[in-house]
């Protein structure tokens, strides 16, 4: 079986961790590494994770309350809740009917008087250029924030240089992960400055969390082969969690205050260390690997069933598929040894009832017309051919049923 997803880390990269949670080390000057392996003018930030700095950025700028924040229509929901948390109005901007960046040309209609921001996202591992963004951003005078989480791609991109804030995750399903973590490049030096201020106020993350993780997600690449991956999404079930939750380290259920208090941690020691060792010494030829992967499962598809792959850079974090009966395709997949999945952690941000005009209509039908193929380099080309082959007669069939 190709399970769905492999987690992105080497055994050297875990080994060190363990070692790292025990190594009594300064913790600011591993953060100085890890922020200067990012980007050495000074503009780089290393947080606990993309939605804590998030948190950090809002706590920062201090925006008025009622201040609207236009959003890409997909991203997490996590993105949302802080948002509100700020006492801010989350604004959706529908994505296009090819299915991934947010429509440019709908941020005349919705931006308002009380809007402040724009926060757009680069979903899949595809990246669509941020410059109409830019210019409108400078235009309404509002921060424009750029979520990279999906979207690492080596040391070839860091973030648009006009972007006021740009993030990038190495949470534990992320490219390169470093099992947790946000690097941010932020713009404005005194943004930057209150940002760090904010967070040296913070508890810090305990090695002991760490090292548990270290040790769930050394346990997990084990049984991340090939069969006994399914036992143990089998055995998730069994025991009532989620598998998707499990894997991302979800805190999606934590109400608000223990959620907020998981974010307001400064990173630890052996977390920074991770991130400085994986800026370092990640290799863009992984990257392309399963780029190339990609472009080939996309090359062998119909063009309308791959949502973004017209992107102009594409990394396929994952392979997103539209179908009209994800159900069934997925059973068919599974049946020959792909496992792929229906679930996303994404889902689509509601208009708030005083925009209706902003309803996500091509964002909420993506989702629910999408699965996500497995996709990573260690996947053979023949094996690709052959999943395409599958997905060739299975979507034929389906276009048939609904005639
Ligand atoms: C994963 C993800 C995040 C959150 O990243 P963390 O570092 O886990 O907080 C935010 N936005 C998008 C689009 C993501 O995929």
């Amino acid at each position: 079986m190709w399970v769905r997803k492999r987690i992105d880390i080497g055994w050297l990269d875990l080994l060190s961790a363990r070692f790292n949670c025990v190594w009594p080390g300064s913790r600011s000057s591993a953060s100085d590494v890890a922020e200067a392996a990012w980007s050495t003018d000074g503009r780089a930030f290393a947080c606990l994770s993309v939605r804590s700095g998030l948190d950090l950025a809002l706590k920062a700028l201090e925006l008025p309350p009622g201040s609207e924040v236009l959003i890409s229509a997909l991203t997490i929901p996590d993105m949302v809740r802080i948002i509100e948390h700020h006492g801010l109005v989350a604004v959706p901007i529908d994505l296009h009917d090819e299915g991934v960046s947010p429509r440019v040309e709908l941020l005349a209609q919705l931006v308002a008087e009380k809007t402040r921001a724009i926060l757009v996202a680069q979903l899949f591992g595809g990246r669509f250029g941020l410059a109409p963004f830019v210019e409108f951003a400078r235009q309404h005078d509002l921060v424009l924030i750029e979520d990279c989480a999906q979207a690492f791609e080596g040391d070839r991109y860091k973030g648009h240089d006009e972007a006021d804030v740009s993030m990038f995750s190495f949470g534990p399903i992320k490219t390169a992960t470093a099992l947790g973590g946000g690097v941010f490049r932020i713009k404005d030096e005194s943004l930057l400055a209150r940002m760090r201020e904010l967070q040296a106020a913070y508890p810090v993350q305990s090695r002991w969390f760490f090292l548990k993780r270290v040790l769930f997600y050394t346990l997990l690449k084990i049984l991340g082969g090939k069969l006994a991956f399914g036992i143990f999404v089998r055995a998730c079930r069994l025991l009532g969690k989620d598998f998707d939750e499990v894997l991302n380290g979800s805190i999606r259920n934590f109400p608000e205050d223990e959620f907020f208090a998981s974010l307001r941690e400064q990173p630890s020691f052996p977390l920074l260390r991770l991130i400085a060792r994986r800026l370092r010494s990640y290799r863009n030829e992984d990257l392309d690997r399963r780029a190339a992967r990609g472009a080939l499962l996309a090359s062998l598809l119909p063009l309308e069933h791959c949502p973004g792959t017209a992107a102009s850079a594409h990394s396929y974090w994952v392979f997103p598929l539209r179908v009209d009966d994800p159900p069934r395709i997925v059973a068919g997949l599974r049946e020959a040894g792909f496992d792929s999945t229906a679930d996303s952690s994404m889902q689509p941000v509601e208009a708030t009832d005083g925009r209706p005009e902003a309803a996500p209509e091509t964002a909420r039908t993506l989702l629910k017309s999408a699965i996500f193929l497995p996709l990573y380099g260690e996947i053979p080309e023949s094996e690709i051919h052959r999943m395409a082959s599958l997905l060739v007669s299975l979507l034929a069939v389906d276009q048939a049923s609904m005639k």
